[in-house]
């Protein structure tokens, strides 16, 4: 006996009574028109001919897709929720697809998935309101008050739901097989446009990065068995030290000593540093690059499964007997540094220079003169920078470096002129090239004592809001060079194991993430079949045996 509430007995006027399967339609339909403009946009720009009748097909396509999606997970009880959430997460990604030009494919949601809540607080901008408003409050509201219309035993309902994904997968595929030509050339010339399907982009994009973790969470696979000490351990008894620095979201475009019309590279520029002025980077986002830039297959033989499966070249030195340390002021090494000695620079540095836990970069060097007076043998001190990291430039400096101005002081970029953001963006390269000099003349310091070489890379670029884009991580294949050319340069003691001046000639020439890991090698003279020296920059550089 089940007894009635008055509740059951008299639903509010503006109750909205609704089968599971009309509720899945309706929110399909509205995810298929509210936000997916970008996807329209793109699939429309490359087509001749008749496109009313594409964009209708390709409206269907989405609302079956969609449909599909949904209906295995929906229940009469678990589709509210499920709905509910669904809204939400959908609002955002519209709101940062749309604003920033952003593509939801799995390397994206990867990075999203691993920032930390500093850097997401600063994506919680004003401009959100109106997204959420009109994206997830609205159709929340409408759904709170939807009744959800029971069906007369499990029997009908199942053949009811059966019915409904066929109907769905007919459509789709009727539509796709009724406009084969144009979405095949479509498929084929801008393949990247898929990861503007929304909300099947995230949800794809989510699967893709949890069903990779779950095949590479065995024991990593070991790099380089065969790493041993090269002949110059024995004959050369001075400490040899490799400085590291890992930058971020610095582009080669605006960087001084590249050539960039603006000298915000002053510092660099009054000391003997060998600049690469052409460094393609491996990818366009810090979960693709940094690992990448400690692989040995690089953008070469790119395969993130294998990357991630494996060691790092960090443990292939250490078991050469390369002391290791990672030292990072970002949000962590991407696995680079698993099984290495790893420290933070909110742990090293003293309290002023991270000002409400947030470190500047200069944290990054606390302690580095003292460590440098006790250092021995051979190291490799990474060291992980904040660096550019958007889209709050403005908090990446202390004041006295915003000498560009008015400078974009505002999380929102789209609130700012395009001045204001380059501005802001290159009063924080000015500090890392501060940085970056103070590392320098910290080790040319100790030079009598210790040989030592600095090393400065970028993980990717940037977008400034050329073409609309803005930040970085758009898909390797179409991303603009301002995401993929990177500043590179390196500083080593005069008379120590490497000839700059040699060095300076073959910066001239094209060079890559991919470099790093034999220039590395090179650097600390470790040897290893996975050694390649026409990939190292340092080879025929170095004054050593065999080198
Ligand atoms: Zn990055």
């Amino acid at each position: 006996m089940t007894s009635i509430s008055p509740a059951d007995t008299e639903p509010p006027r503006w109750t909205i009574n609704a089968s599971v399967e009309t509720l899945l339609l309706g929110a399909s339909l509205f995810w298929a028109v509210a936000v997916n403009q970008r996807f329209f946009a793109g699939a429309l720009a490359g087509h001749p001919g008749d496109n009313l009748g594409f964009t209708l097909a390709l409206g269907l396509a989405l609302v079956a897709l969609n449909f599909l999606l949904l209906a295995p997970f929906a229940t009469r009880h678990s589709v509210k929720p499920l709905l509910a959430l669904m809204f939400v997460a959908t609002a955002f990604a519209a709101h940062y697809m749309n604003r920033l030009g952003v593509y939801l494919d799995p390397s994206m949601l990867r990075n999203v998935l691993r920032t930390d809540v500093r850097e997401a607080s600063e994506l919680f901008t004003p401009s959100l309101v109106p997204d959420l408003l009109l994206l997830a409050v609205l159709p929340l509201l409408v759904l709170w008050r939807v009744r959800i219309v029971r069906r007369a035993g499990w029997a009908t309902a199942l053949g009811v739901r059966i019915a409904g994904i066929g109907i769905a997968a007919a459509v789709l595929v009727g539509t796709v097989v009724a406009q084969y030509q144009p979405l095949a050339s479509l498929m084929r010339n801008q393949k990247e446009l898929r990861y503007l399907i929304t909300p099947a982009n995230y949800v794809w994009s989510l699967a893709s990065v949890f069903g990779r973790d779950a095949r590479a969470s065995g024991p990593k696979k070991v790099l380089g068995a065969d790493a041993r000490p090269g002949p110059s351990w024995k004959t050369d008894t001075r400490p040899r030290v490799v400085v590291f620095v890992v930058g971020e979201t610095a582009r080669a475009a605006n960087w001084g000593l590249d050539g960039y019309s603006r000298q915000t590279t002053p510092q660099l520029a009054s000391l003997p540093v060998v600049a690469f002025r052409d460094v393609t980077s491996c990818g366009t986002n810090t979960e693709v690059s940094v690992p990448c830039m400690f692989s040995a297959l690089g953008r070469r033989h790119y395969d993130e499964d294998t990357i991630r499966g494996s060691e790092s070249l960090l443990n292939l030195l250490a078991r050469a007997g390369v002391g290791v340390r990672w030292r990072d002021n970002q949000s962590g090494c991407k696995g680079v540094c698993d099984g290495v000695p790893t420290e933070t620079a909110a742990e090293v540095a003293p309290p002023a220079l991270c000002p409400g836990g947030a470190c500047l970069d200069e944290a990054l060097l606390a302690g580095l003169d003292d460590w440098l007076n006790k250092v021995d043998g051979r190291q490799i001190l990474v060291l992980h920078q904040l660096g550019n990291h958007g889209p709050a430039y403005f908090r990446r400096y202390p004041p006295e470096y915003e000498r560009f101005q008015p400078a974009c002081r505002n999380e929102d970029l789209r609130s700012c002129t395009r001045e204001q953001i380059v501005n802001a963006y290159d009063n924080a390269l000015l500090y890392t090239d501060h940085v970056l000099a103070t590392l320098v003349r910290t080790l040319q310091a100790h030079a009598d004592r210790v040989d030592a070489t600095m090393i400065y890379v970028s993980d990717h670029g940037e977008s400034l809001g050329e073409n609309n884009f803005y930040l970085h991580g758009l898909p390797y294949a179409i991303a603009p060079q301002e995401q993929k050319k990177v500043p590179m340069v390196v500083w080593a003691n005069s008379g120590g194991p490497l000839d700059t001046g040699c060095l300076a000639r073959k910066a001239a020439e094209p060079a890559s993430h991919d470099n790093l890991f034999h220039l590395m090698l090179g650097l600390l003279d470790v040897q290893t079949s996975l050694y390649e020296p026409e990939m190292d920059p340092s080879h025929g550089c170095r004054r050593e045996p065999g080198a």
